[in-house]
């Protein structure tokens, strides 16, 4: 099986929306240096699925990503998806179904997995509740820390502690040769959460900021910092990669001290595109 990092920026994406700092002029400068709205997809050209991790608003340029790594995707309702894994209900993490209705591709039932209370925010919520009325999308509530037998992996979805507006939010834990977690946003670390990471093989993880005071408004969106993350996971033999880089980030910049600092710990910088075997 494979993972594939669709969207490595946080929620806007780099560039964000008209702001000219060093990071988003270079992202327009260099293709390459852009990073779409943090989504992940895990797939297998033989076995024909092909699931992903949250409905960023870049999902279109995403699709056609998915479509040069997979060729068909044996349950495949009008988009190579075969299914939809829902972290939270912030901007850049669900709003991308809304490309799935009427005004878009007018997608057929496409599965629809969260936790209970975020089905619930999507069922009783404009625009998402016209897309579950209209079946382009068809919802499954998942149990927490329950494991999932899906083609042949299994995937758990956990409890995360984050700003929780609208609904709550989870991690997942995907098993198949490695056991992988995806974890793009949290508030703060808990004892549970580093055991869990510590336990195993690879770990993609909340790299939003690399340290505190990055944002004047940093205590309304308290990520841990990765300098912080780092000190937690120095001795750590979980293959880590940070991702879901805010624009303000050092760490994008090539040849940042800071980028330098965290490569020479050990740790990785997802980039949009790349590929990991699990
Ligand atoms: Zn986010
Ligand atoms: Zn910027
Ligand atoms: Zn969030």
């Amino acid at each position: 099986m494979k993972l594939l990092i669709l969207g490595s920026g946080q929620d806007a994406g780099v560039p964000q929306i008209n702001c000219d700092c060093e990071n988003c002029s270079n992202a327009r400068k260099n293709p390459d240096q852009r990073r779409l709205g943090p989504t992940i997809a895990f797939l297998d050209k033989e076995k024909e699925y092909c699931y992903i991790i949250d409905a960023s608003p870049d999902m279109k340029d995403q699709t056609e990503i998915i479509k040069k790594a997979i060729t068909k995707v044996k349950s495949q309702k009008s988009i190579p998806i075969s299914g939809i894994f829902l972290t939270h209900a912030h901007y850049g993490h669900c709003s991308g179904l809304w490309s799935l209705g009427k005004e878009c591709c007018d997608a057929d039932e496409v599965m629809v997995f969260c936790s209970a209370k975020m089905s619930e925010f999507l069922k009783n919520n404009h625009p998402f509740q016209h897309l579950f009325e209209r079946k382009n999308l068809a919802l499954f509530s998942m149990k927490m820390n329950y494991e999932y037998p899906m083609e042949d992996f299994t995937i758990k979805a956990f409890k995360v502690p984050h700003r929780d507006e609208y609904a709550d939010t989870v991690g997942y834990l995907i098993e198949h040769t490695k056991k992988v977690i995806y974890l793009p946003d949290l508030d703060y670390w808990t004892e549970d959460l580093i055991e869990l990471i510590n336990s195993v093989d690879i770990a993609i993880i909340d790299g939003s900021f690399y340290s505190k005071g990055e944002l004047p408004r940093m205590t309304e969106i308290p990520h841990p910092p990765i300098i912080k993350t780092a000190e937690l996971f120095k001795d750590s033999k979980v293959e880590i990669y940070f991702t879901h880089f805010n624009h303000t980030n050092p760490i994008l910049k090539e040849n940042s001290k800071e980028r330098n600092e965290i490569l020479k710990k050990g740790f990785k910088i997802a980039r949009d595109g790349l590929v990991i075997d699990i």
